[in-house]
């Protein structure tokens, strides 16, 4: 992955005289380097600007480097926010503006007015939120002392939501074939979709994934079944079927590589030429962060690997999933989530098993070879991205993943299963209220909090189901939205 970073750019003024600018610049280098020592990534000082045209400047910078994946601002001492106008209307880089003061306390004897004059981020970062706000900027406020670590933390939090910003500018996703016949939320506006979120979604023929294919040799399917054997246990006698697997997971790799797409769909529906559905190999090649999306789903595909992405160097996963069927027992009701095949194992909670099963949905000449685990418990969301027409909308459900509560021996599937907020009957009412797929992204490292930074920066709306979400709240907040999103 890119080695993204972010630029620090601290607002002033000369009416202060040289000494108090140096301090400025000193200080502001000293808390970049502090807080790239705790952050996700480097922050780096750029500037202490003073004018109109550093400020364009360093906007200019900021939008052509490929590895500046978003701007801190924040104001030590006064900075008139006139001569940030030109600047921040052309900034193309997510933003968050940290209010925060170099010193923690107020310094009983210290304090006289070249101390209030050197340390008034509480005037200056007031004046700097008038402009974004009037600019009608999206973008992030974090406020408290830069040392705190809830601030680390939410700095951190924001900066992963900006580097999905920056994977989502640059998602190319390989559709083999077309999306399953009739089905409505799977589709999208890929017009839209590129000019909105940036992803290049086009199609490639499955009889080209077959030649390549037909291309892999038996020297590169050893050594992919080397990696299978070291992470997964084998549970059949089917080689063969693993050995097929491996083989169209070196091709659909080489396909996506050769074209720098991080993220594939296919569908049942069209496998000609193919012996086996890709199970195995769809579910290796999420492990290895590429988004995937069955039945043709390109959305769900370009989110997982956006999550993925954005969740890199936490302690869980994220991975598509689909709700297939409930628990309605009284006090014990859950949602089972799972895939025909394609379930990513960075979900499971032990060592995952490779199994063959008959598959009777699509045209699978031989039984397809797949993990099978249970998903791990926890905290997590779900997330689902629909096309309304005209607008994009972001639904995240806040869900406590738990251990399954039966083993289901015959489930020849990854299972994970969990507990949707608010309760599930109400938790389902309002995912369907608001449009909500049946195909998600679950993620236990990726918050609500970040994906909804993530759809402010994309500017797409953002609807959040949580403990204390009702249907009669919630229809109200989509009939204002809907209005809303009209008028934008
Ligand atoms: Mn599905």
């Amino acid at each position: 992955m890119r080695q993204y970073e972010f630029w620090f750019v601290v607002g002033s003024q000369f009416l202060y005289g040289p000494e108090v600018l140096e301090t400025v610049a000193a200080r502001s280098a000293e808390m970049a380097e502090t807080l790239s020592g705790k952050l996700p990534y480097k922050l780096v000082y750029k500037v202490t600007a003073k004018t109109n045209q550093e400020i364009t400047d360093v906007v200019k910078e900021t939008n052509y480097d490929d590895n500046c994946a978003g701007i801190i601002t924040w104001c030590h001492t006064f900075s008139p926010s006139k001569m940030w106008i030109n600047g921040l209307a052309s900034l193309q880089k997510p933003y968050c503006h940290l209010a925060t003061q170099y010193n923690r306390e107020i310094p009983n004897e210290e304090i006289d007015m070249d101390f209030m004059n050197l340390n008034q981020a509480a005037h200056g970062d007031r004046e700097h939120g008038f402009i974004a706000a009037r600019l009608r900027m999206p973008r992030k406020v974090i406020a408290g002392y830069w040392q705190d670590e809830k601030v680390q933390t939410r700095l951190g939090d924001w900066m992963k939501a900006a580097v999905g910003v920056a994977v989502s500018r640059g998602m190319k996703v390989m559709h083999f074939g077309d999306n399953m016949r009739e089905v409505a939320v799977t589709e999208g506006d890929k017009v839209e979709v590129q000019t909105k979120l940036g992803w290049q979604v086009n199609t490639w023929a499955v009889g080209d994934l077959v030649k390549e294919m037909n291309a892999v040799t038996e020297a590169e399917i050893d050594a992919q079944m080397a990696i299978y054997t070291a992470s997964y246990d084998v549970a059949t006698d089917d080689i063969a079927a693993i050995r097929y697997q491996a083989r169209e997971e070196i091709a659909i790799k080489k396909m996506m590589d050769a074209e720098g797409c991080k993220a594939f769909s296919n569908t049942f529906q069209d496998l000609y030429g193919m012996e086996q559905l890709p199970g195995l190999a769809s579910q290796h090649l999420m492990a290895q962060g590429y988004g995937y999306g069955g039945e043709g789903d390109w959305k769900v595909a370009a989110m997982t690997a956006i999550l993925k992405a954005m969740g890199e160097g936490g302690n869980g996963a994220s991975a598509f999933m689909e709700d297939y069927t409930y628990h309605l027992v009284e006090g014990q009701e859950y949602s089972l989530g799972a895939h025909m095949l394609e379930v990513c194992p960075s979900l499971a909670a032990g060592k995952p098993r490779i199994e063959t099963h008959h598959l009777g949905i699509g045209m699978n000449e031989k039984d397809p070879a797949r993990l099978v685990f249970e998903g791990k418990a926890g905290k997590a969301i779900v997330v689902s991205l629909i096309d309304m027409g005209g607008r994009l909308r972001l639904i995240v459900q806040d869900i406590e993943a738990v251990k399954p509560i039966m083993p289901m021996p015959n489930l020849p599937v990854a299972r994970v299963m969990w507990k949707a907020m608010p309760d599930l009957t109400t938790g389902v009412e309002c995912w369907i209220t608001a449009g909500g797929a049946h195909h998600t992204v679950l993620s236990y490292d990726v918050s609500a909090g970040q994906m909804r930074d993530w759809a402010r920066m994309m500017d797409i709306e953002f609807v959040h189901i949580t403990k204390d979400t009702t249907p009669e709240k919630l229809e109200e907040e989509l009939f204002v939205k809907d209005l809303a999103w009209k008028l934008k």
